[in-house]
């Protein structure tokens, strides 16, 4: 039961007249009448103001790892709105749970990036990097050493910085993007660009293509590298293990810094703490954001190396770089708490040895369905490749994609999932049931075989 009432006509006029909705055609939001308007979420399932259940296979947009309606998180946001709301003065100053927070973070961290700055986004995230990472080269007496390799098909959020950084070019062609200074190679996606090609052959000519693009700009021109572990939004491109060793071994070579973009990775959902724990590196800089408070409220962090900071504290200069929500004290202290659930939950252990192998199984039975050509699990992300014919990667192309057909079939069944492309991805809350994950793949087979 909603604890309000809605009127859901009077909304949904509201929302055309009135509301512009993130990354949507505003053509499409008009010919609909309006977005569909949540009201409510429990566990992993969300509710519209109708009434209809819908099971959350995205955890909203790949965030809400806990799952909703924890009410532990509204009494801690409670409890500090009413201790201190907010505080910020760029002047030496900081509050508790900021502190508490980046500590926790070093410690989940390890050794290696024991020094946290706040954000609210993963985009703002990623302008800290780009400006982190040219300030710090700068005070090694290195100004030049300012280009960021990134991938094609990347994503790194949709600010200035973060649409340059990452590799989509549909987002590039609105606002003249990418910014200069930014360069993008392959990315290791072997059903769409190495089919039929040795995986491991495949992923080491994709992590190639980084020293081949390092000697055409020059070693001494090169910052960082930017990638995300598992690929997300680029529709889960989970690489070949040899991959993220190869980059690893080519950026330490040139003494390129290594920035591992965990806005989705991060806290647990490949099955470790961070992605590039799963892959064996040891990144420089790392964005988190997501799951970082569960998406109760937007918070995010990027944590950087000893090194970076030693050089940082070189000179008195301010980093004059940062935002009025850095470090925001409700937020902080509800990512506290999550962070706190999880680990008394054990989640990330569930997504790595009970939810995660049981969706690589529920989910990986769908293999066998004619219009599917691959299917790629790890930890709880996923995605189901829809081909036009079985045992090749050919697509439906331009028009005929299958992919917005069969998530729109799963959406009217009652199960949210994104398409992208010909491509459909999951990333279901760590709290998934068995049941809910079998309830998935069903639905999901179902929505295949109408679209056959
Ligand atoms: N980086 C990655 C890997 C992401 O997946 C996203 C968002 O999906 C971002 C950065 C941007 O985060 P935000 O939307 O919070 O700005």
């Amino acid at each position: 039961m909603n604890r309000r009432n809605y009127n859901v006509s009077e909304l949904r006029r509201l929302d055309v007249a009135h509301h512009l909705p993130a990354q949507s055609s505003y053509r499409l939001q008009q010919q609909m009448g309006g977005s569909r308007i949540i009201t409510r979420a429990e566990g992993s399932t969300v509710w519209d103001a109708e009434g209809n259940a819908i099971l959350d296979g995205m955890a909203g947009l790949w965030c809400v790892d806990i799952g909703y309606g924890r009410a532990e998180l509204a009494d801690v946001a409670r409890e500090q709105m009413l201790e201190l709301p907010y505080y910020n003065s760029f002047f030496r100053t900081a509050t508790a749970p900021a502190v508490e927070l980046a500590a926790k973070l070093a410690s989940l961290h390890g050794g290696a990036l024991q020094h946290i700055f706040f954000n609210t986004s993963g985009s703002e995230s990623n302008d800290t990097v780009l400006r982190l990472v040219r300030y710090y080269w700068a005070l090694k007496g290195q100004p030049e050493r300012s280009i960021i390799i990134s991938r094609h098909n990347a994503y790194h959020g949709s600010t200035v910085a973060g649409a340059s950084l990452g590799g989509m070019s549909f987002m590039h062609v609105q606002g003249g993007l990418p910014i200069p200074g930014i360069e993008h190679i392959m990315q290791p996606y072997h059903f769409g660009d190495g089919f039929g090609e040795d995986p491991e052959e495949f992923a080491l000519r994709a992590a190639d293509a980084l020293e081949e693009r390092i000697l055409a700009i020059g070693a001494d021109k090169v910052a960082a590298f930017i990638g995300e572990p598992v690929q997300g939004a680029g529709g889960v491109i989970i690489p070949h293990r040899a991959y993220w060793q190869r980059i690893e071994a080519i950026c330490r070579k040139y003494g390129v810094l290594i920035v591992s973009d965990e806005v989705i990775c991060g806290f647990g959902r490949l099955g470790r703490w961070f992605g590039y724990q799963h892959f064996g590196f040891t990144p420089d800089i790392v964005s988190m954001a997501k799951g970082l408070s569960s998406g109760y409220l937007p918070i995010s962090a990027t944590a950087v190396s000893h090194e970076i900071v030693e050089t940082l504290r070189a000179t008195d200069d301010d980093f004059v770089h940062g935002y009025t929500y850095s470090g925001h004290p409700v937020a902080a202290a509800v990512a506290l708490r999550n962070i706190e659930i999880m680990e008394r939950e054990a989640l990330v252990d569930r997504v790595a040895d009970d939810a995660g192998p049981h969706f690589a199984e529920a989910i990986g039975a769908l293999a066998d369905h004619p219009l599917v050509g691959e299917v790629r699990t790890l930890g709880l992300i996923g995605a189901i490749e829809l081909v036009a014919e079985k045992g090749t990667n050919r697509r439906h192309g331009k028009g005929g994609a299958a992919g917005p057909v069969v998530r729109d079939a799963c959406i009217a069944r009652g199960l949210m999932v994104r398409a992208i492309r010909d491509t459909i991805v999951m990333c279901p809350p760590f709290v998934i049931t068995h049941e809910e994950i079998d309830r998935m793949a069903a639905i999901i087979r179902a929505a295949l075989d109408e679209a056959v």
